[in-house]
């Protein structure tokens, strides 16, 4: 069990220190986030052919676990339907704020589920999830901006 959370902040660390899909998607769906209790600022772009995610981006600048989070969401989302996505955000955010069911292991999240131990940690939940609220505003092309407040 030691080696396999020692694994996930691996994970965690490899994309805060090398953050993929990094940069701006022309003639994407935008959303802004900003979580002021941590400084973190994001933009997020969503390409979308119909109902399907064929690309994400992300810029900004931020803590670690923010950074990481953004990164590893990019790359959760290539290719799901609006529908998967949605879910995804659901259960992701189920497991950052500690309100999965008991016993549940969030396996169906892969990599995703490196973020489990965040729920510990009430500041940084908020680090966790702003990509992923971001992400929503831009689905559901809401202009406002998003903050965590
Ligand atoms: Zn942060």
């Amino acid at each position: 069990m030691n080696e396999l959370r020692d694994l996930y902040q691996e994970v965690i660390l490899d994309h805060c220190k090398r953050p993929r899909n990094f940069g701006k998607l022309e003639h994407a769906h935008v959303a802004h986030g900003s979580n002021p209790l941590c400084g973190d600022q994001l933009t997020v772009y969503l390409l979308l052919d119909g109902d399907v995610i064929r690309g994400v981006k992300f810029e900004g600048s931020g803590c670690a676990i923010s950074t990481a989070a953004a990164s590893m969401m990019t790359q959760a989302l290539e290719g799901k339907t609006r529908a998967e996505a949605e879910h995804l955000f659901e259960r992701y955010h189920d497991m950052v704020t500690g309100r999965g069911e008991e016993g549940d292991d969030f396996a169906d999240l892969g990599k995703l589920a490196a973020f489990e131990g965040v729920q510990e940690f009430p500041v940084r939940v908020k680090c966790a999830s702003l990509s992923w609220h971001t992400m929503k505003a831009a689905l559901e092309d809401e202009e406002t901006e998003v903050t965590t407040e």
